[in-house]
Parts: structure tokens; C-alpha cells; sequence
């Protein structure tokens, strides 16, 4: 299972293959792929532990 966000109002959803049209908006969206998309300021648990 892969994870999509809409590149137009954000709406995630959780599917293999994203649909041509986005059912929050309704329009035909770009679905950008955010599978493993980690934030910004994710500190890895390693690096937590100072090692
Ligand atoms: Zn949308």
C-alpha cells in the first residue's frame, strides 16, 4: 500500500495506484507520492540516543 497526498488541497489517501480524480476536490490532481515521505525535522532514534 502506498500513501498519495493532493497536490491541490492535500487530501492523503492510502491506496496502491491514486485515482484520476481526487474525491476531496474533485478534480483531476496531480497525487504526489508521500509513501515515505519524512518530515522535516525527524530525528532518526539513533541520533536521539546520541550514538
Ligand atoms: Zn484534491
Amino acid at each position: 500500500m502506498n500513501k498519495w497526498k493532493c497536490d491541490n488541497c492535500g487530501y492523503e489517501l492510502d491506496v496502491n495506484e491514486p485515482p484520476e480524480k481526487c474525491p476531496s476536490c474533485d478534480k483531476t490532481c496531480e497525487f504526489r507520492e508521500i509513501t515515505n515521505y519524512v518530515p522535516k525535522d525527524f530525528i532518526p532514534e539513533d541520533e536521539q540516543n546520541g550514538k
